[in-house]
């Protein structure tokens, strides 16, 4: 293969993959500014409004941890945080990234009891709160929005029937925070993971991970520190602590930092309530335009979510290739319904109503053009 010089790209599709999602103008300028130094007076300013600012999207009363990496090195963070080695958590298995949830608890020697949820369909809070109190589980483990199927799942409902059963609720926000309403502190979520490059609508390379009242007290009960010196929340708190002029244990990789402040400082001048009205209504009319040309949605109609639409096509690997061939890149599935659905993302710069319009024209045509 012909190296490729990083200064000068082959034209490259607009984004429309369930993730990441292309930077808006202004934070892109914010993204190629020159390095500063990651620590001293402005810089603190900076990392401290940005926490503020994550702080205030996920209404969180606890400072949330930004961490250098992605949404699942603060999935790994929240596993060896919040319990013990050989406990048993509940894992509401809503497709790949119900998946990936059991994966990590094992990874992290967690005993797993799975529950299954049928793809399409909401957990059901009922099922994993009975499965919690009869294995004596100390968490259960559910994604707010599962990125493979689309479906929004009722994380606060979770939450209650956790704490009914004595467990606390890990959730993986990543596809939701930023497009959905997520209340850590209204809704009693414990532990909340996110990454930037999604709904927050900045580049990849930052977890985020936001403690509720029984997360913090779980955090604060553990009898041993976890297995990492990099993942140790206990450390960040000591930095942030101590240490004000650095207030993290590592160096921050500060253009992503400050683009993600960028970013945030946009979506909270709208208000992340108006901001959340504004996608839910784009998801829809994605959904309609798709269906009018034959394609269902995964999700259950009550249980859509604002920046995922996943919707069924028998002639998926024609339709990608199709729409990437007229400049807008879309998502296939993922297992199990890899080569049977399509997936549309809509955060960053392309979530907008031509966008939405241009890329169902694009599939209506690929449908008509390609052999069903
Ligand atoms: C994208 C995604 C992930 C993976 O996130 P990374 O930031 O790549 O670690 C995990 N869970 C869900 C629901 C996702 O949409």
């Amino acid at each position: 293969m012909e190296p490729i010089d990083p200064r000068h790209l082959p034209p490259m599709p607009d984004l429309m993959i369930a993730g990441p999602g292309q930077l808006h103008d202004d934070d892109l300028g914010v993204l190629g500014e020159q390095l500063i130094a990651h620590y001293g007076d402005v810089w603190v300013q900076l990392h401290n409004d940005t926490v503020n600012a994550v702080g205030r999207l996920l209404n969180c009363t606890d400072p949330p941890y930004v961490i250098p990496g992605t949404g699942t090195t603060c999935l790994d963070a929240a596993v060896m945080n919040l319990f013990e080695p050989g406990e048993t958590v509940v894992v509401a298995r809503t497709g790949f990234f119900g998946e990936r949830l059991h994966e990590v608890a094992e990874a992290n020697r967690l005993t797993v009891v799975p529950i299954e949820v049928p793809l399409g369909e909401p957990a059901d809070p009922v099922l994993l709160g009975e499965a919690a109190a009869k294995s004596n589980a100390a968490g259960v483990f559910v994604t707010h929005v599962e990125t493979s199927t689309g479906v929004r799942h009722p994380i606060e409902e979770i939450a209650r029937a956790a704490h009914s059963a004595g467990a606390i609720v890990v959730v993986d926000g990543i596809a939701s925070v930023g497009g959905e309403l997520c209340d850590v502190h209204g809704w009693e979520l414990d532990c909340l993971v996110s990454s930037t490059q999604k709904g927050m609508e900045s580049p990849p390379g930052l977890g985020i991970l936001a403690l509720g009242t029984r997360g913090r007290a779980r955090v604060e009960l553990m009898k041993e520190r976890p297995p990492s010196w990099y993942l140790d929340l206990k450390r960040w708190d000591w930095y942030r602590e101590n240490w004000p002029w650095h207030p993290h244990p590592v160096t921050m990789p500060t253009p992503l930092v400050l683009t993600l402040l960028s970013s945030l400082n946009r979506i909270l001048a709208v208000g992340i309530e108006e901001w959340a009205a504004q996608r839910a209504r784009l998801a829809q009319r994605c959904r309609e335009g798709l269906q009018s040309i034959g394609l269902e949605p995964v999700a259950r109609a009550d249980v859509q979510s604002n920046m995922v639409v996943a919707a069924y096509a028998d002639d998926a690997t024609t339709i990608v290739p199709f729409v990437l061939g007229e400049g807008i890149q879309i998502s296939g599935g993922l297992a199990p319904l890899a080569g049977k659905t399509i997936r549309i993302g809509l955060m960053g710069r392309t979530a907008n109503e031509e966008m939405v319009d241009r890329v169902v024209d694009a599939v209506a045509r690929a449908r008509k053009e390609s052999p069903r």
